[in-house]
């Protein structure tokens, strides 16, 4: 069967939530991709930021398999040892000293926000997060996330999140009170467009959550997991959350999601506080485990930053040649914006089709940018591949 075929057919029964591009995935490896008609992509979304490993590691793969034929599901009722493997590593790599397992992003805000609600007591609920956010769909993150086009239609949201104007530490000062238990961010809002917070505002951000007693949530989800060239991006702000959510790349493909936390605030969360059914699964957590032992090898994270610096250099060149189009570049690691002046806002979704038809997956973030999160094992012929697509699609547009 064609593309055609299988979008009418996914086409009459999904609830209309997704604008799919018009093509049926088939097949993936490192970071290509085939569809139904056999048409081959340079993907450079690899399953929004999912796939950082590249579609089908052969060592992730191999652990799903071992791990599918062992044990599948017993729930969080007994232990299992691929997630005692991952907490340890998690742990073991990061501020954190305890972690809580579920299946999303969005999960693991919802775990966090839960958390510092009940870690800071009675009174005590609002959480501040920026104008520009995104923190997931379920109804408390996305209460969270600073975004009204998110919230429309759905309310009345859960109360008690208040959000700050971007860039300014003292419109989120401004609002502290007495009821604020914490501020929540992204180190690089990625949904929005790839926007930076920088180690000058984080910490500043910091020091408002120190000066008032607040805890200090890290939307990681997106950012962490070497995406930016190191393991968790706050790593390079040189500022420590109180609190750490990750989803996207940890299980490079299996839904899995983790919040994390120092053993104080931790102690918080009792036995029967929060839970989940499949949180943490052992197949997801095996995948998990590779994922983060072939990221925690020698050298991986300095071969990110490489290519970070490669295909950044690229861009600037491509955001020179097409000045009408494009202003510069921002974000870090592979997660990477080329921004877009007015007359390129114009087209931003049109240089996207254009891109797919082309056969280069890339996506249009908050409007702003064209966003690209490759594989982080992209190769340099990959770059150079994806970078020839665009000039050809921008030079049609100029
Ligand atoms: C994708 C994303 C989420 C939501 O993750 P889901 O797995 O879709 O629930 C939350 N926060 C950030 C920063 C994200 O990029």
């Amino acid at each position: 069967m064609k593309n055609a075929e299988w979008a009418a057919r996914g086409n009459k029964v999904f609830i209309g939530t997704y604008n799919r591009f018009p093509a049926a995935m088939v097949k993936g490896s490192g970071c290509r991709l085939w569809d139904a008609d056999g048409k081959e992509y340079l993907d450079f979304l690899a399953g929004i930021a999912v796939c950082a490993l590249g579609h089908c590691h052969p060592a992730v793969t191999g652990a799903i398999r071992r791990q599918a034929e062992t044990l599948v599901h017993v729930s969080n009722l007994f232990h299992t040892q691929p997630q005692i493997q991952l907490a340890e590593l998690l742990v073991g790599n990061s501020f954190a000293d305890r972690v809580f397992m579920c299946n999303s992003g969005a999960e693991a805000n919802e775990a966090a926000i839960k958390l510092a609600r009940i870690h800071s007591g009675e009174g005590r609920y609002e959480i501040i997060s920026l104008a520009g956010s995104f923190h997931g769909r379920t109804l408390a993150a996305v209460a969270a996330t600073g975004q009204p086009r998110f919230h429309q239609g759905f309310e009345p949201l859960p109360q008690g999140f208040v959000h700050a104007e971007f860039g300014d530490p003292h419109t989120i000062e401004a609002l502290v009170s007495p009821r604020t238990c914490a501020i929540l961010c992204e180190p690089i809002q990625g949904e929005s467009g790839v926007r930076p917070l920088g180690s000058e505002y984080i910490r500043a951000i910091r020091d408002i959550c120190d000066r008032h007693g607040l805890l200090l949530i890290f939307d990681e989800v997106q950012t962490g997991l070497g995406r930016t060239g190191t393991l968790f991006a706050h790593e390079q702000l040189g500022v420590t959350p109180d609190i750490m959510t990750l989803a996207k790349a940890l299980g490079n493909g299996l839904p899995i999601g983790a919040m994390l936390t120092t053993e104080n605030i931790a102690a918080s969360l009792t036995a029967g506080s929060h839970a989940s059914t499949f949180g943490g699964n052992p197949v997801a957590a095996a995948a998990a485990v590779e994922v983060l032992t072939i990221m925690l090898a020698d050298g991986f994270m300095a071969s990110v930053r490489e290519k970070s610096a490669y295909f950044i250099d690229k861009l600037q060149t491509v955001a020179a040649r097409y000045p009408l189009l494009t202003s510069g570049v921002r974000g870090s690691g592979l997660l990477l914006g080329l921004v877009l002046t007015d007359r390129g806002i114009e087209h931003g979704a049109d240089i996207v089709q254009q891109m797919f038809e082309e056969g280069a997956l890339i996506n249009f973030a908050g409007n702003t940018v064209l966003r690209f999160v490759p594989p982080l094992i992209v190769g340099a012929a990959e770059i150079d591949l994806l970078i020839d697509r665009l000039c050809r699609v921008l030079d049609r547009l100029t």
